[in-house]
This record gives structure tokens, C-alpha cells and sequence, in this order.
């Protein structure tokens, strides 16, 4: 056996590199996957045109991958936008907007109701670079109106809220956004343009956490970011000089996930809407929240610009954080996770997890009580979720006083 310094000479290394590539792949059915950081250039000259943007067409995965730019469309086609940018996650795509809109003495407006991760990136990272976070009630156009001044560049919302379903008038939002100049952001992650389409509403930015409904199924993380060709312009200066990219990979299972995200959205909401009657008749229970239940107080806004309700909803138990998670911990099928928009059922108590790190007069000022409990709605059979939550109330010990019982409302109480 011979073999040189490094590699054997009976073996073909230079063709294990470049024998056999694969030049063509129009025509198969499914996306193919570009998993790829560089691309080649047929001359220097192409390469030069290139990095100018002379000459439409790849450069470097960071800003630029067709399986990401297919992704990307895709999503800009149905929130009905010019153009999308794809980032590695959804508080990549926020980063994004802050480095891309903002500067040193701006303000953002956001509503008080929003992810807890991006309340803190406004509010603990944003604050550093000298721009100052308010936060407003999302139901009271008083106080946006009151908070959106000269200084305002950013309006940030994200309706309806999780886990208490509190709505945004969206068009409302943005009148008095746009009275100012600045931009409407609407996190339509709950939703999905499904669901409901925030641009028809007014809003300049839609931003989703791509890895919720978007994927559906648990697997990636993503962000993405839809608008007018210009701020997307804005966005992938941003992306390219920044990074927080969108992994191809990742692009390519949400591509495969939105082919079915309206029958996945569409199911997750009748099996949350018959849950969301069937627990407001529970004895356990005293509170549901749920948009599309007739009793919500702003059920007739969430109708007006919403094209349904969605397969998240929340509901409080009496006997606090003892009986929550009493009966949390009974639950067979259904699981104990933090996340939503997968295709299983999951549960989570939002007073110590999601909102833990508040202190509990933050907590309860949230409207977050010991008792609440979201429930994400899966695709499992409703009977089959519905038959594992009546074992966890069966063997929940507490008793509700009769007089509590008896002041519960049938089906729904007012949020917040
Ligand atoms: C999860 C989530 C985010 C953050 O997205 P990541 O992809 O986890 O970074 C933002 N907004 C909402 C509504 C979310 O549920």
C-alpha cells in the first residue's frame, strides 16, 4: 500500500470533492434543501457583480439561500406583503426590527401583554442604547394614545395575548401610530395570517416566532419579519451585517409545514373552542378565557378582525396554585411543556413558570393568578383530551365553597 504525506494514493480524493455534482433540481416535487453557506461564480467579474448587487443572486448564506428565500416568500404571500425576511428565531427577528428602526433617544410603545422575553428586550437590552420602552394596556386606546409621541418609532402589540386573550383594536393602533410616524409592529405568532392578517388592519411589520404554529410540530426555531419591500430592505442590511440568519434547514421544514398550517389551525380551533365551553361548565373551574366564547368581552372585536379564535385559551381553577398543580401533574395525555403551536396538547402554569420572575403584585397587576392554567390545543381527538382533563378535575381534592360555586359565572369572566 502506498500513501502519500497525507491520503492514500489508491483513492480518489479529488473526486470524493467535485465528481458527480448535482446541477439541476427544477424539477423535483418537494423543495429541495440548499444547505449550503457559499456559492460559486462563473468569473471574477461575476463574483464582483455580485457582492454589488449588480447581478441578482447568491453571495453567502447569511443574507442570502434559496431555500431560506423560499420561505420567505411563501410567508410574505400569505400575511399579503411585499417581501419577508426569515432570522434564526423570533427574538432575532425582534433584535432585528430594534438595530433596524431604532436609535439613541427613540421610544418604543409596546402593549404590557406581550412575550416576557420581548418586554425584556425592549425594556432591560433596548434601554442600554439609550431607547426607552413604555408600556401600555393593550385594551385601552387612552393610554397608547397618551404614550405615542414624536419620539415614537416603534408600536408594538401582540394580539391576542397569551395567555389571558386579551385583543388589540388593531386598526385603532395603528391610526394613532401613523398620526406620529411610527411604525406598527403586530406579533401575529398566536394566529397565523390564517387567522388573522395584520397588514389589512394597518399594521407596517408582522413578526412571528416561525417555530410555534408556523411549524407546528415542535421541531425548529425561526422568526420572520413581513412588510413593504423597503423596511425589508432595511431588515436584510440588518441580516447581512449582523446575522441572526435563518438556518436552510430550518427553512425548509416551516416551507413543508405551511402547506398545511390552515387545516392544522383550523382543527386546533374547534377542539379549542368545544373545550373552552366544556370547561366553563366544570365545577373546578371559575374563569375561561377564550375569544370565541360569546361571553369575552371583546368577543365582537376579536370577530371584526379576526377570521377565528385559535387553538390557545386559558382557564383559572379554584384552590390556587395547590389544585393547579394537582391537577397538572394528574394529566396523561396531555403534556406538561411550555411551548405552544405544537401538534400535541400541552399545558403550563404561567404563575411560575412563564411568569415566575415576577414578584407576585407584578403577577397579579398581569392579571396572572395561581390558579390560571394555558391550555394549548393539539390534534389529538377533543374527546380523548376532553376525557384526560375530567380524570385530572376528578382527582383534584380541593372543593370549591358552595358560595364560590354558586358566584361563578357559566361560561366566561372578564379578562384581566
Ligand atoms: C415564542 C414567542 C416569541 C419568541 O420567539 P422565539 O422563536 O422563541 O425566539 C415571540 N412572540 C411570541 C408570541 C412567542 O410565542
Amino acid at each position: 500500500m502506498q500513501s502519500s504525506a497525507i491520503g492514500l494514493d489508491g483513492f480518489d480524493a479529488t473526486s470524493a470533492l467535485h465528481s458527480n455534482r448535482v446541477s439541476d433540481l427544477s424539477d423535483v416535487f418537494c423543495e429541495p434543501l440548499a444547505m449550503t453557506s457559499a456559492y460559486t461564480f462563473g468569473s471574477a467579474q461575476e463574483a464582483a457583480e455580485r457582492f454589488s448587487g449588480q447581478q441578482q443572486g447568491n453571495v453567502y448564506s447569511r443574507f442570502t439561500n434559496p431555500t431560506v428565500q423560499a420561505f420567505e416568500g411563501r410567508v410574505a404571500a400569505l400575511e399579503q406583503a411585499e417581501d419577508a425576511v426569515a432570522f434564526a428565531s423570533g427574538m432575532g427577528a425582534f433584535t432585528a426590527l430594534c438595530h433596524g428602526f431604532l436609535q439613541q433617544g427613540d421610544n418604543i410603545v409596546c402593549s404590557r401583554d406581550v412575550f416576557g422575553t420581548t418586554a425584556s428586550a425592549f425594556s432591560v437590552y433596548m434601554a442600554r442604547f439609550g431607547i426607552e420602552a413604555r408600556f401600555v394596556d393593550l385594551t385601552d386606546l387612552g393610554q397608547w394614545q397618551q404614550a405615542i409621541d414624536d419620539k415614537t418609532r416603534l408600536v408594538v402589540l401582540e394580539s391576542p395575548s397569551n395567555p389571558l386573550l386579551k385583543i388589540g383594536d388593531i386598526r385603532a393602533i395603528s391610526l394613532l401610530a401613523h398620526a406620529k410616524d411610527a411604525l406598527v409592529v403586530v406579533d401575529n405568532t398566536l394566529l397565523t395570517p390564517v387567522l388573522q392578517r395584520p397588514h389589512s388592519l394597518g399594521a407596517d411589520l408582522v413578526i412571528h416566532s416561525a417555530g410555534k404554529y408556523m411549524d407546528g410540530q415542535g421541531r425548529a426555531l425561526a422568526g420572520v419579519v413581513t412588510g413593504s419591500k423597503s423596511l425589508m430592505q432595511v431588515l436584510r442590511g440588518v441580516l447581512r451585517t449582523l446575522g441572526i440568519s435563518c438556518s436552510p434547514f430550518n427553512a425548509w421544514l416551516l416551507l413543508k409545514s405551511l402547506e398545511t398550517l390552515e387545516i392544522r389551525m383550523l382543527r386546533v380551533q374547534q377542539g379549542a373552542l368545544e373545550l373552552a365551553q366544556w370547561l366553563g361548565e366544570q365545577p373546578l373551574v371559575s374563569a375561561v378565557h377564550y375569544t370565541g366564547l360569546a361571553q369575552h368581552p371583546q368577543h365582537a372585536l376579536a370577530c371584526r378582525q379576526q377570521d377565528g379564535h385559535g387553538g390557545l385559551l386559558s382557564f383559572e381553577i379554584f384552590g390556587g396554585q395547590a389544585a393547579a398543580w394537582q391537577w397538572i401533574d394528574q394529566l396523561q395525555c396531555v403534556a406538561r411543556c411550555t411551548n405552544i403551536g405544537d401538534t400535541r396538547s400541552m399545558v403550563t402554569h404561567p404563575a411560575s413558570t412563564t411568569h415566575g420572575r415576577l414578584d407576585a403584585q407584578a403577577r397579579r397587576h398581569a392579571g396572572i393568578s395561581d390558579g390560571l392554567i394555558r391550555l394549548c390545543v393539539g390534534l389529538e381527538r377533543v374527546s380523548d383530551i376532553k376525557a384526560d382533563l375530567q380524570q385530572a378535575f376528578d382527582a383534584v381534592a380541593y372543593q370549591p365553597t358552595v358560595q364560590a360555586a354558586q358566584g361563578r359565572p357559566r361560561s366566561v369572566v372578564a379578562n384581566g
